[in-house]
């Protein structure tokens, strides 16, 4: 070897921060820099001489001894013992990890093989180190969602909670409102109830006491006849009375919602008779009503009294709102399942932009004039055909008349 690349040579082997050694073929040390004598605790040329599997464990020299013939055999650059553990021997007989690159070079036709080798112990610790960290990271990472599902149901079971004391309160508060709105419908219909009995029992009650007078003048003239006339006069008022009475009495048990409905096996024939009957007193003179209530099935199955007050109001508007001496029709048709109702009138009609109002309670329509009302009729009749499970429709022209038919089921 020239001087320059000797010196250049020994100049890179002294100041490597790269433990170096060379051996011969037999595995004997030619030369080792300072860095490898510090690495394996030699004092400096300590380890000149010595051979090369002095400086590993005892269990693995057997196997170096024939990984070294093998190397010499086919000599090329390489890293040693690739995806192996290497261990090293201190001289103090510690082991440590490192990694080591083989090179060779030849002098004077002897193969020399050099060994550049770093101690692994720090990078091995540092290695060793992330893993524990990233072992316990990954612990962490479980432990923290463990609690965070845990928190999680406990969220959703306050949650849960929460919605149900917020129904309940919803439930309480919508009663509560109720309540109050009940309360104040039932106000609103007392007062009216003031109002409309101070007017409208004014005009019968005078024709009460007037005709009352009369009755007694023209039994003194013996003048039968008039006497029938106020006699007349007396019922309806009193009739009328009544049926103010009746209609707030059942606008307040409907509000109430006191009305139960009672079901029974009614005879068909006989309840239409006394329904015929009983309105047949009420109606203006001349009136007469044409019944058509043919082959109903016996019993039909209801609530009697409710019946009988739809019919009964319905059928009194129809004589109300219709002149002296006109027909009013009634037609029944029943099968198993349903009766339906249908009261034909010829009398006044209702004005068209009044027929949505029809059912509002106290509604009259605009050319409801003298006749006496209150506006609750209809409202009751709907809602007494709703407790039923019924339906009620109209139509009617102004003018010409009305039909309201009613069905109910009847099973
Ligand atoms: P009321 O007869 O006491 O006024 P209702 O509720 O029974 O109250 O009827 C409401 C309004 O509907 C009546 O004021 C009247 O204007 C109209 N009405 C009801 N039935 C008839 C009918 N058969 N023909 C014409 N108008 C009617």
């Amino acid at each position: 070897m020239p001087f320059t690349s000797n010196e250049t040579f020994r100049q890179i082997f002294q100041s490597s921060i790269e433990a170096i050694i060379m051996v011969d073929k037999e595995g004997r040390i030619i030369l080792a820099n300072p860095v490898s004598e510090r690495m394996f605790g030699y004092e400096a040329g300590g380890l000149t001489g010595k051979y090369i599997e002095d400086l590993l464990p005892e269990h693995v020299r057997k196997r170096h001894v024939v990984y070294r013939n093998e190397f010499n055999e086919h000599p090329e650059p390489r890293p040693m013992g690739m995806g192996r553990d290497l261990v090293a021997k201190r001289r103090d007989s510690t082991e440590f990890p490192v990694s080591v690159s083989l090179s060779y070079t030849s002098i004077e036709g002897q193969i020399m093989v050099m060994a550049f080798i770093s101690d692994m112990t720090e990078r091995k610790r540092a290695e060793e180190a992330l893993k524990r960290s990233e072992e316990q990271l990954l612990v962490y990472a479980s432990e923290l969602e463990k609690k965070v599902q845990s928190r999680t149901e406990d969220l959703n079971a306050t949650i849960k909670e929460l919605e149900k004391e917020v129904k309940v309160r919803k439930k309480a508060e919508n009663e509560a409102q109720n309540a109050l709105g009940r309360e104040r419908e039932l106000n609103e219909l007392k007062s009216k109830f003031v109002s409309i009995a101070s007017h409208e029992f004014r005009t019968p009650l005078s024709t009460v006491l007037s005709s009352a007078s009369l009755i007694d003048q023209y039994n003194e003239r013996l003048e039968k006849d008039k006497v029938k006339k106020h006699v007349q006069r007396i019922k309806s008022s009193v009739n009328h009375l009544t049926s103010i009475l009746n209609d707030f009495l059942s606008l307040g048990k409907l509000e109430e919602g006191k009305i139960d409905v009672v079901k029974e096996r009614i005879a068909a024939a006989d309840f239409f008779k006394e329904v015929e009957e009983e309105i047949n007193s009420t109606l203006k003179p001349g009136q007469h009503l044409v019944v058509r209530c043919e082959g109903a099935p016996e019993p039909i199955y209801s609530d009697v009294r409710i019946l009988r007050n739809i019919l009964f109001n319905l059928l009194s508007n129809a004589s109300k709102y219709s002149d002296h001496g006109k027909p009013i029709y009634i037609t029944c048709e029943v099968d198993e399942k349903t009766a339906s109702f249908i009261i034909r009138d010829e009398g006044i009609g209702i004005p068209q932009e009044d027929q949505k109002h029809m059912f509002d309670r106290f509604f009259r329509a605009s050319n409801a004039g003298n006749v006496q009302g209150t506006g609750l009729g209809l409202n009751i009749v709907k809602r007494y055909v709703e407790l039923l499970g019924g339906n009620i429709s109209f139509s009617s022209e102004y003018g010409k008349g009305s039909i309201f038919t009613i069905q109910i089921p009847v099973e």
